[in-house]
């Protein structure tokens, strides 16, 4: 007997027996589980409000935005050497598979039939779990040369992974983002950021929901991690809109507005029309976040949502 304590057992338990949550009576409404926590099965009502949300911000997309949808996965490489893996290595999801001869991988299948574990046949494919949708954006314009004058402005979308189980249905381990990216020049990429800050109280208006808009900074792993941190809030690198989804505790970041200064020109070689290093920003719509949001503020039946939110949503 294998008295050996798994530590994902206790976590998937822990999860479990957690407290109850103010969004728990939504689970039900929007959704079907899976065992695991922070990946669900969605039902039609939450999907078809998701899909109205997504024709909603195409809406309002930037006139003259490029749009690409990239898929769950991403290559490795790109990831590693965008920075993903130094700065939040925890969160990363890696495609491992049974990549040995026959008699290898039959041996696995055996093991896992006979009652054992196969997992620890596999090896990494070149593949990760895409943890953003904007990382292959950048390498994709800089492979064409200088950016043009003015810059360039894209619309990207993916499924994304991280790796931060939990039972609430505000955070996810598979979840769906939306990004309108800019790179340019350092001046027009700061006024793109400022401006759709400034559009804040009229998207949270548009959806009914109660924001405050506040300066934020990233989980980066580790000692070092948390001095990246400090440096990135007092450089106002990150701000979130954040909605009260549980009354007075603490609110839910539904959007993110991200400055990267030159990290992304620099790591892809990627130029403004000056030749100098591009400077990018990405406004980030977290897609079941916002989703979730809508049914946490104003209930489970849509056809009782405020005129304004129907409105936006074509309902
Ligand atoms: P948080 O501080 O809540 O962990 P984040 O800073 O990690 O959010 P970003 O990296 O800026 O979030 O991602 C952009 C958007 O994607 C977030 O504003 C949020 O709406 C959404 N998002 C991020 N992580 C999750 C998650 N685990 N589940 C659902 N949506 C998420
Ligand atoms: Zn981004
Ligand atoms: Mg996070």
């Amino acid at each position: 007997m294998n008295l050996a304590v798994d530590p994902r057992a206790l976590a998937r338990d822990a999860a479990s027996a957690a407290a109850p949550d103010p969004l728990d009576w939504l689970a039900p409404v929007l959704f079907r589980t899976t065992g695991v926590p922070g990946v669900y099965l969605r039902t039609e009502v939450y999907e078809d409000t998701l899909e109205r949300l997504a024709a909603w911000v195409t809406r309002l997309r930037p006139e003259g935005a490029e749009t690409y949808r990239f898929p769950p996965v991403s290559s490795r490489k790109m990831v590693e050497k965008s920075g993903y893996l130094k700065s939040f290595p925890n969160l990363l999801g890696c495609v491992c598979g049974l990549h040995g001869g026959e008699a290898e991988i039959e041996g696995a299948v055996s093991r896992f039939e006979a009652g054992g574990d196969w997992t620890d046949a596999t090896t990494p494919s070149d593949l990760v779990l895409s943890p953003a949708a904007c990382y292959p954006v950048y390498p994709l314009a800089a492979a064409r040369g200088p950016l043009p004058e003015g810059g360039a402005i894209f619309d990207v979308a993916a499924d994304c992974f991280r790796a931060e189980p939990s039972s609430h249905l505000d955070r996810f381990q598979s979840f769906r983002m939306r990004e309108f990216v800019c790179m340019g020049r350092p001046d027009d990429v700061a006024a793109f950021r400022d401006a759709w800050m400034d559009r804040a109280p009229e998207i949270a208006d548009d959806l009914g929901l109660p924001f405050r808009l506040d300066v934020a900074d990233d989980p980066f792993f580790g000692r070092v991690g948390r001095m990246k941190a400090v440096a990135q809030r007092q450089a106002a690198l990150k701000f979130e809109m954040l909605v009260p989804l549980r009354g007075a505790g603490k609110a839910t970041a539904c959007m993110s507005f991200n400055g990267h200064r030159d990290h992304f020109g620099l790591t892809w070689d990627l130029r403004s029309a000056d030749d100098a290093p591009a400077h990018t920003a990405c406004v980030a719509f977290g897609m079941d976040r916002l989703t979730v949001a809508l049914f946490a503020v104003h209930g489970a039946d849509r056809a009782a949502w405020p005129a304004r939110v129907r409105e936006s949503l074509r309902l």
